[in-house]
């Protein structure tokens, strides 16, 4: 039986390729060799963003003045009840894909050549190849038995004392939600800063936050060794020892692209990554690479986006990638998202102003613009509650190349954060209304 394509890994890139292309009415053969979801479903995106949840409702309740604050939290039955949501969710996208008649093959995929993949004893032959083998944690040498995300998502208890070795999105994320169940956590970053890849302006919120929540940040610092006998000792190069229940270790993910026969095809590759054209077409021209193998930036959103123009494109039709308008979120309290690029003008409202932030007891954040000297909307970014839900806008307009105006002239439902988003834009022609 020949496929019209064949796609290793179903993680958002992987299984929203599959259903495209079923949608498509091609014939399509999906490999997983764990779980339907990859990575984001079930160890990374959603269980961190229902820990981070779980965490926030549980802090802002306590600390709203009149709460009782003396309620505990049972985190093994927690656990219990993530696993049943994500299992909705999994075997949602597994039933989604066999509507559109893809066939999904549970097991490790092995290229064989340009045409071929065999798993376990079965050879496969199929016209298109999608590899979407998604990304793995870096691990360190001399660093021993630490979690990774994986083990850090299913801990059965609150560890007393966390250190986290790494202090971009992930750790910054998890260690704050950490913190805010009760854990006394500690950050080591070897660079000078946390979340180096964001703006400082927008990081100074969650730095406040953090010194809040008293999270040690010990930037500059490198791990020397970490040993486990009983309890974990971290010593630092600075020679400091810091003493913890639990480590987690982050410090970046690379592509998985090897152990599956992905020399033999002999791609062209970027750094650790396959390199892929606009088309998300590799240096081979029937096989195409997305999401995570396929460069930064590693996100699920990435992954998705890049299923749908390989898919296109597979279909016969002309399609290409365009990251302009890509959103970056990091989850921590309050959110912060930013999309697009800076130019000529930028305004700053502080969610201070804004009344819905005053009614969930959260008003640390600001809202930015960024617009040309036309007024036409570059770029922007929010730092408050909700801020993944309202970059959108903004990624919108930078998309549609829209101007400050249409953003300001656009009627925003009352109390939201979005109307941050509205009184922003203003500042960039005239004068918001509350500030
Ligand atoms: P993956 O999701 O990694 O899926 C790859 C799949 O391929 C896996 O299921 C794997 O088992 C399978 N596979 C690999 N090799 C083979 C083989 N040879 N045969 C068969 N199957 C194979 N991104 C966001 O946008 N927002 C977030 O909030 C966010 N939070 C995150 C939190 C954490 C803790 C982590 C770790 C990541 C987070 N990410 C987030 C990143 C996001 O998870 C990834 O960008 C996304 O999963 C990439 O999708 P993918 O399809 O490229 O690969």
């Amino acid at each position: 039986m020949r496929y019209d394509a064949a796609i290793i890994g179903s993680g958002p890139g992987g299984y929203a390729a599959a259903i495209r292309l079923g949608q498509h009415g091609r014939k399509v053969l999906l490999i997983e060799k764990d779980r339907i979801g990859g990575e984001c479903l079930n160890y990374g995106c959603i269980p961190s963003k229902a820990l981070i949840e779980l965490a926030n409702s549980m802090h802002y309740l306590k600390g709203m003045p009149g709460a009782n604050p003396s309620f505990n939290l049972n985190l093994k039955e927690w656990q219990t009840w993530k696993w049943t949501m994500i299992n909705r969710l999994t075997s949602g996208v597994e039933t989604l894909c066999k509507s559109y008649g893809v066939e999904i093959v549970k097991g490790t995929g092995l290229i064989l050549d340009e045409h071929h993949l065999s798993v376990s004893e079965a050879t496969y032959e199929f016209e298109n190849l999608i590899v979407a083998t998604g990304s793995s944690p870096v691990k360190i040498n001399g660093i021993d038995s630490p979690l990774y995300n994986r083990e850090i998502l299913d801990l059965q208890e609150v560890p007393r004392r966390l250190v986290i070795i790494g202090g971009g999105y992930i750790g910054i994320e998890l260690g704050m939600a950490f913190a805010k169940l009760g854990s006394q956590v500690t950050v080591v970053e070897m660079l000078d800063k946390i979340l180096t890849g964001a703006d400082p302006d927008l990081v100074r919120p969650i730095e406040r936050r953090l010194k809040e929540l008293n999270v040690g940040i010990l930037t500059s610092n490198r791990v020397r060794k970490v040993e486990k006998s009983g309890e974990y000792s971290v010593e630092l190069e600075n020679g400091e020892i810091l003493k913890a229940d639990q480590v987690l270790l982050t410090v970046g993910r690379r592509p998985n692209v090897t152990g599956f026969g992905l020399e033999r095809l002999n791609l062209q590759m970027d750094g650790p990554f396959i390199k892929t054209d606009r088309h998300m077409r590799t240096s081979l021209p029937n096989v195409y690479a997305i999401g995570d193998v396929a460069g930064q930036p590693m996100l699920a959103h990435k992954a998705y986006y890049d299923a749908e123009v390989a898919s296109d494109n597979i279909c016969g039709m002309d399609s290409v990638v365009d990251y302009r308008a890509m959103p970056f979120v990091i989850y921590t309290d309050p959110e912060v998202a930013y999309t697009g690029k800076k130019s000529v003008s930028e305004s700053s409202f502080p969610t201070a102003a804004n009344g819905r932030s005053l009614t969930m007891n959260n008003t640390l954040g600001s809202v930015h613009i960024y617009a040309d000297s036309k007024g036409i909307v570059t770029g922007g970014a929010v730092v408050a509650p909700h801020a993944s839900e309202l970059i959108s806008e903004i990624s919108l307009a930078v998309e549609s190349g829209l101007m400050a105006m249409d953003i300001g002239l656009t009627i925003h439902p009352h109390p939201t954060v979005s109307e941050g988003v509205k009184e922003a834009a203003e500042m960039i022609y005239g004068k918001p209304l509350h500030f």
